[in-house]
């Protein structure tokens, strides 16, 4: 169905990360007319590596995207904890054959800057959206007929509508939620991303690999169909407490990670520079639309990291907010209202659960023994009733 006439003024979107541009072709496809108002000078991705579940695949597959983000990616056969003081393996999910047919899709893990890629060449093919740099959206006003986004240049850009898809720090979420800064975890992610040429063999694994340890854990897995390796090194410190992307102190991270295995140890030293985020998240909130405006990916659920599903979340936004626009195009309000109504519940549970999974990856003493009884105990159909909740469907 064609959701917006081409009289019509465009939705316009804050951010041009990966849920801004998925939502901008998800709403092109639907016929709706876009301008992507990026603050950045490049639409570009940092970071590393990102894991896909194979509900990111059904809405990619919508999209007409799922090929070509598999084309770059890589898929691990298993994903497997271990324990990084023992060595022991916890517990290992097969995510070949068997995981397959039972989620009707694949679990992939790819480069950031390659599935922002897949979005962006998507979004430059398509006459209905344009992709502006340079462009800071300060606030907006809506007069109930259309919306005006400030930029930061004094520029008023009039639309049908704002989306809000300006990440953890969304100015546009201190407008409509109001619910001010980020809550910080307390725990710090390094992150880093290898040739595989600089990795011994006998520490690279085809499997998404995780070292539980006290207050720590260690990821790994190969990423752009084997040729770098990912790494990520996660603790608690309460030394920052704000931060985005910055470069990491490579002395605290070794004594945090001191004493555990050699192969973490190893992976560790080989690396040179390391990126730093601080970790953090907000309480689930009902209602992110106000009218005309409404916000998508990390601006309107932040998580942490531990179920791998933040960017995942911003897709599946996309493809359920251009469905609602497409049935409502004349009430985006009420499409607004529906898309979040179809979202809260469902992101607010990855909110929870990515606490309650970090925890369980830095368990000590007692809380680690019950993990590793819990977790090692189950077969591969029953690791996957427990997260059929996720990759069952959106
Ligand atoms: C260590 C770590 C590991 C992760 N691993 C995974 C994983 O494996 N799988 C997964 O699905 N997710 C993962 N995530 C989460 C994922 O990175 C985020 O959920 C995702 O990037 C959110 O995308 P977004 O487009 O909503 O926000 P962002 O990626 O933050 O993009 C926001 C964009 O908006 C722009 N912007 C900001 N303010 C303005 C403004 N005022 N005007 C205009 N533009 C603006 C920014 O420049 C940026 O381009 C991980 C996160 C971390 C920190």
């Amino acid at each position: 169905m064609i959701g917006g006439g081409s009289d019509k003024q465009p939705i316009l979107i804050a951010g041009g990360g990966i849920g801004g541009l998925a939502a901008a072709y998800a709403l092109a496809l639907r016929g709706f007319h876009v301008r992507v108002l990026e603050q950045a000078d490049a639409l570009r991705e940092v970071g590393a590596g990102i894991q896909l579940g194979p509900n990111v695949f059904r809405a990619l597959a919508r999209l007409g995207l799922k090929d070509a983000v598999l084309a770059d990616a890589w898929r691990p056969g298993a994903q497997e904890m271990r324990c990084a003081l023992s060595g022991k393996s916890i517990t290992r999910i097969p995510l070949g054959d068997a995981f397959f047919a039972r989620f009707r899709e694949p679990y992939a893990v790819t480069h950031r800057a390659d599935l922002h890629g897949v979005l962006l060449s998507a979004c430059r093919g398509e006459s209905r959206i344009a992709l502006e740099t340079g462009r800071q959206v300060r606030s907006f006003a809506d007069n109930g007929e259309r919306v005006s986004a400030r930029l930061q240049s004094g520029e008023e850009i009039e639309g049908a509508a704002l989306i809000g898809c300006d990440g953890l720090w969304s100015g546009i979420r201190e407008i409509v939620v109001g619910d001010g800064p980020p809550r910080v975890s307390g725990h710090i992610a390094y992150r880093a991303v290898l040739p595989r040429a600089d990795v011994p063999d006998d520490l690279w694994s085809p499997d998404v690999v995780l070292w539980a340890g006290p207050r720590t854990h260690f990821v790994q897995y190969p990423l752009r169909r084997g040729e770098l390796f990912n790494l990520v090194a996660v603790f608690h410190s309460d030394r920052y407490v704000e931060g985005w992307n910055a470069e990491g102190d490579p002395a605290e991270l070794h004594a945090r990670f001191a004493g555990q295995r050699p192969e973490v140890l190893r992976l560790l030293e080989r690396i040179e520079s390391w990126r730093m985020w601080v970790l953090c998240d907000r309480e689930p909130v009902r209602e992110w639309s106000r009218g005309r405006v409404t916000l998508l990916g990390d601006a309107a659920h932040p998580m942490l990291q531990y179920l791998a599903q933040g960017a995942n979340m911003a897709i599946e936004d996309a493809v359920r907010l251009a469905d609602e626009a497409a049935r409502r195009p004349d009430d985006l309000p009420a499409a607004f209202k529906a898309y979040q109504q179809a979202r809260y519940l469902r992101t607010g549970r990855l909110q929870i659960m990515s606490r309650v999974y970090g925890e369980f990856y830095h368990a000590r003493g007692v809380a680690a023994e019950m993990r590793d009884e819990m977790l090692g105990s189950r077969t591969p159909e029953q690791a996957y009733d427990a997260v059929a909740w996720l990759y069952g469907g959106a």
